[in-house]
């Protein structure tokens, strides 16, 4: 269509959904333009000969006015207001558009891309501009605006910081979790001992629910089944309803499912473990630890206990060398040596704290100053620390190690063991793997825009995920052929310049392989073999052998699992705008570009506290710093990331309390 006559057709007209303005580009006509305005041939323009053209320009082609005004140009124009008011009378005008969304509440994108959502905006669509707006779609009804179902599996780091970044009223969301509330993990140890209580660290769901501005619903119960075929969840409630009735079982629809799911503890299946020792991963456990440790220094204080009895009893072993394991054996001793000691003075002398870890060396993650430090630390606060020692067992009062050093299996009599040797996949996800044929794998994989692998409505993200890094090499034909345009089988380094930034995107290890081997850009590793040479696929693969070695999988923190919930938040706030305009790299399996940028991790440093307000912290850039300064940078570090004012005022209070007061040591 040209000026709205159909084109190649002088006289038949076209308006309406039935047909679109083909826009003349101005490059076609370049020259055209070019020697109707250079009237006396001389292939130079004067200003003058240009003013007499510029506004047929402006007015044939409207994307010249666009472009003047992105660039504030427009006063080079002196006929402005005379080409204006020609325009108004000619072109489209775009008034805004509504999008009712039931529930007496309303979407509006208004000129100046103004938005505009709420009950308010419902009167607006009904009022003034919905008399503009073409009256079909109102006569259509509200019901037939379909939202997109979205069920988030999960009220932890992942599915919370998700839930609170969705913004979009176009999706109904329902939230399934067997824990109506989230909480604040990195603070858990402090719960085991009393130095902040276990209320401070959660935070109600459904304070975060109420505050969404579109359908918005919680369901307290646990996913344990996922119907792909059907596009369902199957739930079930955890535990009885103490207002009498059973279990209850139901199902819910969905458009969309984003798994978060989290991780439970890994027993590594040895014996004894669940029926004898306490995990640290819920809130409830850390509050079973605290009876626990309260407990044992009350029958420790029995008289009719021996002294064999009362060394196993005040005996405390903590099993895994990570960051938790670390940071409650900190604690704990914190709590025996400034709190309990005072209360139980004649048990003092038969505490013992153990950390058994099976690798050579504690927070084997952290920087080596970091567990060095540690190390030294706990010798000098008596913590005994045991590496290279595998438990193989453990009973209700004995636990059996295998010494790497000796073979030699040894047998600890212990009062309270504390697992924490990392994370396995749920049941539940385990089945929904094998019903997707992921068999061969330990945690469900994602792609890079954390879509469940061969399900494309299916996002995962947090502990019960990995992102499956795409590999260069897997590739490398591919990613050839796309920089190789006219098919030659060489490219000299410039060719590459169009599918630079598409490969380091969408190739994340080749960033951080550029990084290590120091050299600035995608160039200057391509120009490392010979200046000027042609380069073949051959060479191509050599020159990018060794970039795959940088492809790394993320931790298992909740610095991640927020990340990535905050990252698909706006995926999906941006769904509608990424499908018509995709931001993301090209796609070099297919044609066209991706959705979305895929998703990045950035680290901003982790922290182990050591107790004795110590502690230790590796930030980014490899920064390390220990001791009583990093302890206050943790202090306020984490009381910035609670979730709302309220865990803040209450962890905050805590803290002064446990100052002023001490930890509280009865047994509820
Ligand atoms: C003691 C401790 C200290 C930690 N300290 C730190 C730290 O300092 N820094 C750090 O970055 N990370 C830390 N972590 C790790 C961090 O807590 C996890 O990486 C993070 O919680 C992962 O978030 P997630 O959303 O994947 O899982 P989670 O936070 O575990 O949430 C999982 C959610 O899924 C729900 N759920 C479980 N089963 C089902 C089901 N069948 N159906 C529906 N919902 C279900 C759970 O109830 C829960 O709400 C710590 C962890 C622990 C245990």
């Amino acid at each position: 269509m040209n000026g709205l006559r159909v084109k190649e057709l002088s006289d038949v007209y076209a308006i309406g959904d039935c047909t679109t303005v083909d826009q003349r580009k101005i490059m076609e006509d370049i020259s055209t333009i070019f020697e109707a305005a250079d009237t006396d041939h001389s292939g130079t323009l004067t200003i003058e000969e240009f003013q007499d053209v510029v506004e047929d320009i402006i007015i044939r082609y409207p994307q010249v006015e666009l472009y003047l005004k992105s660039n504030h140009l427009f006063e080079v124009t002196e006929s402005y207001s005379r080409i204006q008011k020609e325009m108004k009378e000619r072109k489209y005008r775009h008034l805004g558009q509504f999008a009712p969304l039931g529930g007496s509440k309303a979407a509006a994108e208004l000129p100046g891309d103004w938005v505009s959502m709420g009950r308010s905006t419902q009167w607006l669509c009904g009022g003034g501009l919905a008399a503009v707006c073409h009256t079909a779609f109102a006569d259509a009804g509200q019901d037939d605006i379909k939202k997109k179902k979205v069920v988030v599996l999960g009220t932890g780091w992942a599915g919370t910081s998700f839930l609170k970044g969705l913004k979009d009223p176009c999706y109904s969301v329902q939230v399934v979790s067997p824990r109506n509330y989230f909480s604040f993990t990195p603070l858990l140890p402090s719960v085991t001992c009393g130095t902040v209580e276990a209320r401070s660290i959660v935070e109600p769901i459904r304070n975060i629910v109420k505050k969404k501005n579109f359908d918005a619903d919680f369901k307290e119960a646990e996913c344990y089944k996922i119907d792909t075929v059907n596009k369902k969840v199957h739930c079930k409630t955890t535990q009885p309803s103490h207002l009498g009735g059973g279990i209850e079982e139901f199902t819910v629809d969905y458009d969309y499912l984003v798994i978060a799911m989290g991780a439970r503890a890994n027993t590594f299946n040895t014996p004894g473990v669940v029926e004898n020792a306490h995990f640290l991963k819920e809130v409830e456990d850390a509050q079973r630890i605290r009876r626990t440790v309260i407990d044992c220094f009350e029958r420790a204080s029995l008289p009719s206990i021996s002294e064999e009895e009362r060394k196993r009893i005040l005996h405390f072993v903590v099993v895994g060398g990570g960051p938790a394991g670390v940071e409650f054996a900190a604690e704990l001793h914190d709590f025996v040596k400034e709190d309990l000691a005072k209360l139980y003075p004649a048990l003092k002398q038969y505490v013992k704290i153990t950390l058994l870890e099976a690798g050579d060396n504690i927070l084997n993650m952290f920087d080596k100053r970091i567990t060095a430090f540690a190390e030294e630390k706990f010798a000098r606060d008596g913590i005994q620390l045991k590496t290279g020692s595998m438990v193989v067992k453990v009973t209700d009062r004995d636990i059996s190690t295998k010494e790497r050093s000796t073979g030699q299996t040894v047998i600890i009599p212990y009062g309270m063991c504390v697992w924490a040797t990392g994370i396995g996949s749920r049941p539940v996800v385990m089945d929904f793997m094998k019903q997707i044929g992921q068999t061969n794998r330990r945690v469900l994989a994602t792609d890079e825009w954390l879509r469940v692998e061969g399900c494309n409505e299916i996002y995962a993200l947090g502990d019960c995920a990995t992102i499956n890094q795409r590999s260069v090499m897997e590739d490398i034909a591919i990613i050839f052929s796309k920089a190789d345009k006219n098919n030659s089988g060489t490219l000299r380094v410039d060719d590459f310049k169009e599918v630079i930034n598409d490969i380091c995107e969408r190739y994340p290890q080749v960033d951080l392989y550029l990084k290590k081997k120091q050299l600035k850009n995608f160039n200057a590793l391509l120009k490392n073999s010979e200046e000027d040479a042609e380069i073949n696929i051959e060479k191509f693969k050599t020159l990018l052998a060794q970039v795959d070695s940088q492809m790394k999988n993320l931790p298992a923190t909740a610095q991640v699992a927020a990340q990535q919930g905050s990252y698909l938040a706006d995926c999906f706030n941006r769904m509608k705008i990424c499908e018509a305009n995709p931001e993301g790299p090209m796609r070099f399996r297919g044609t066209g570009r991706h959705r979305f940028h895929p998703f990045r991790y950035r680290h901003l440093g982790q922290f182990a506290p050591l107790g004795g307000e110590q502690t230790a912290a590796q930030l980014p850039g490899d920064w390390v710093s220990i001791g009583h300064s990093t302890q206050w940078l943790w202090y306020s570090v984490y009381a910035s990331k609670l979730v709302s004012w309220r865990t803040r005022v209450l962890v905050v209070s805590d803290w002064v309390r446990r100052f002023t007061f001490g930890r509280d040591s009865s047994r509820i």
